[in-house]
């Protein structure tokens, strides 16, 4: 089924605009194949991060029903501003599968996870926690001051995401057995609290 060009930059808007009130979408046939969609996502908040990251967030917010129904075909580019397709690059998921086992002996060998748990969640409960702002601020110069160069880091941060850390604080729950911010979590839950939300400013 096609949909016009026009009704899918409406429809997106729709979806996405919510969260990325300042997101400009365009829509048009894709050079390398007349016959598909190329739909072009720019916003500012994207400069710091990842291409894979801004396509995650927006799968995330368009419902999958309606990405199969009219965006299956569709090439995307998820751009900051004064990007263009040619400088965004994508994870070889096989390589990044490949060198997980060993990105991860480094990381917990150089101690990493443990002090980012240090920062999100705080062995004293009085200390001032970390705030996570949906991407790696905290992360980045932890990993820069524990021996992991610049051109790493893309590496090092796409292992994270394919195991589900998109952000700072979704390391520690999702890309980590163990950290004290997944128990405090889920103590928050077994107890009926709310949990502590590391995205909220406190
Ligand atoms: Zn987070």
């Amino acid at each position: 089924m096609s949909r016009k060009a026009e009704q899918i930059v409406d429809d997106l808007r729709d979806f996405i605009v919510p969260s990325y009130p300042d997101i400009e979408i365009r829509v048009r046939p894709w050079e390398e194949d007349e016959r598909r969609l190329a739909i072009y996502f720019t916003d500012t908040k994207f400069a710091s991060l990842y291409p894979y990251q801004r396509w995650h967030y927006l799968t995330h917010l368009i419902p999958s029903e309606y990405q199969e129904q009219y965006l299956e075909t569709t090439v995307w580019f998820e751009l900051a501003p004064g990007e263009s397709p040619a400088d965004l690059s994508y994870p070889d998921e096989e390589l990044i599968s490949d060198i997980t086992p060993d990105v991860m002996r480094i990381l917990k060998a150089i101690g990493f996870f443990r002090k980012l748990d240090d920062i999100m969640c705080p062995h004293k409960k009085t200390a001032e926690r970390g705030r996570c702002w949906g991407d790696f601020r905290n992360s980045r110069p932890l990993l820069l001051s524990s021996g992991i160069t610049e051109s790493e880091l893309f590496d090092v941060f796409h292992v994270l995401m394919l195991q589900g850390g998109f952000c700072d604080c979704e390391i520690l729950y999702n890309a980590v057995e163990e950290s004290r911010l997944k128990a405090e979590y889920w103590t928050a839950r077994a107890e009926g609290i709310e949990p502590h939300d590391p995205h909220r400013k406190t």
